[in-house]
């Protein structure tokens, strides 16, 4: 069998940065620190090219535009490659790897991003396990999805969070069982993964910013507040309720507001703070008159899955009646049906 051949997307991140004055920076040569750590393990590694981006960014700075140009590039190199490895930030890799499931649906070889909570510059870097070990899950044939390697997990892309700041063990996916776990093997969960498509169904729109904005409640969170937020004229926002789906119901106005704002087309959702669960408006009748309102439950997808999915469907140029449906069918994985 031929050596796989992965095309390796350097974007930024933890993982190409070095100590500075100023804290953690891009470092100039990433290239050559990467060659060096590869070389040595040449043997039993894919072949890779490298596609560098010029300036790499700290994916805190990363925007819906940014998302557009990875699943750009690895479409336009799709034929090129057997699988895909895409150096990315942690703190908003799993926007960008939810984003990437709608843009690349249907795929047919793996996709998978990582990063480090360490530089590869620095000793005891966690760089090298997760880097290696995401060539070699890049050129297996079990993977056909957007996933993240982080600490010997494999997990679906949009259903992974960041989960701790600094503990190797960054990313976890709440609802969703991992993809596969590696210890001195990888063990694909084959029941979790999903299965290879007949055909790719790329869909690679123009990912031109509409206002989608997070609204999340506290205790005593004025209703003032939110008819501000909603003055904004947003295409949609996401409503961050308690539990099942329970927002403060003792004050009419809320409610009132939020039904004006769906009449008006905005797209309401409804998901938890609580990251383990599904959403369920109605249980209470603390969240019965969401119904009402029009608000839309978001089920058990992500914070991250729904933010990247509304905008994915606003930029398919949808109206708002069809992105309420959308929403609700599972594209790529995102959610529990
Ligand atoms: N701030 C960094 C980033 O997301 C954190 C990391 O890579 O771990 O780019």
């Amino acid at each position: 069998m031929s050596r796989k051949h992965i095309g390796l997307i350097y974007t930024g991140g933890t993982v190409g940065m070095r100590q500075t004055a100023q804290g953690y920076a891009p470092m100039p040569d990433f290239a050559t620190a990467l060659a060096r750590l590869l070389d040595d393990h040449d043997n039993n590694l894919p072949r890779y090219t490298l596609h560098e981006y010029d300036t790499p960014i700290d994916s805190s700075n990363a925007t819906p535009e940014d998302w557009q140009r990875i699943g750009r590039d690895i479409a336009a190199r799709y034929d090129d490659h057997d699988g895909f490895v895409i150096l990315h930030g942690t703190d908003t890799m799993a926007y960008t790897a939810a984003a990437l499931s709608f843009m690349l649906q249907g795929l047919r070889k793996p996709v998978i991003m990582t990063g480090s909570q360490i530089p590869l510059s620095t000793q005891q870097s966690d760089a090298p396990q997760n880097l290696i070990a995401a060539l070699q899950v890049a050129a297996s044939d079990a993977v056909n999805e957007v996933a993240i390697y982080f600490n010997r997990r494999l997990l679906r892309g949009n259903r992974a969070t960041k989960v701790s700041i600094a503990s190797l063990d960054a990313f976890d996916s709440p609802n969703y069982p991992w993809l596969a776990e590696t210890g001195s093997d990888m063990r694909f969960d084959t029941q979790a993964l999903l299965a290879r498509a007949d055909k790719e169904r790329f869909e690679l729109p123009e990912y031109t910013q509409h206002l989608v904005l997070p609204i999340r409640f506290v205790p005593g969170l004025p209703a003032r507040v939110v008819q501000a937020m909603l003055d904004l004229k947003p295409a949609a926002v996401v409503l961050q309720c308690y539990g099942a789906g329970n927002v403060p119901d003792r004050d009419p106005a809320l409610l009132e507001m939020l039904k004006r704002a769906n009449a008006g087309g905005v797209v309401l959702v409804a998901c938890s703070q609580s990251p383990q669960g599904k959403v369920s408006i109605g249980t209470y009748a603390a969240g019965a008159g969401m119904t009402a309102a029009g608000v839309v439950g978001a089920s058990d997808m992500t914070f991250e899955a729904i933010f990247a999915k509304l905008h994915h469907l606003f930029a398919l140029g949808l109206s708002p009646d069809v992105v309420r449906k959308e929403f609700l069918r599972n594209l790529s994985g995102e959610l529990t049906e």
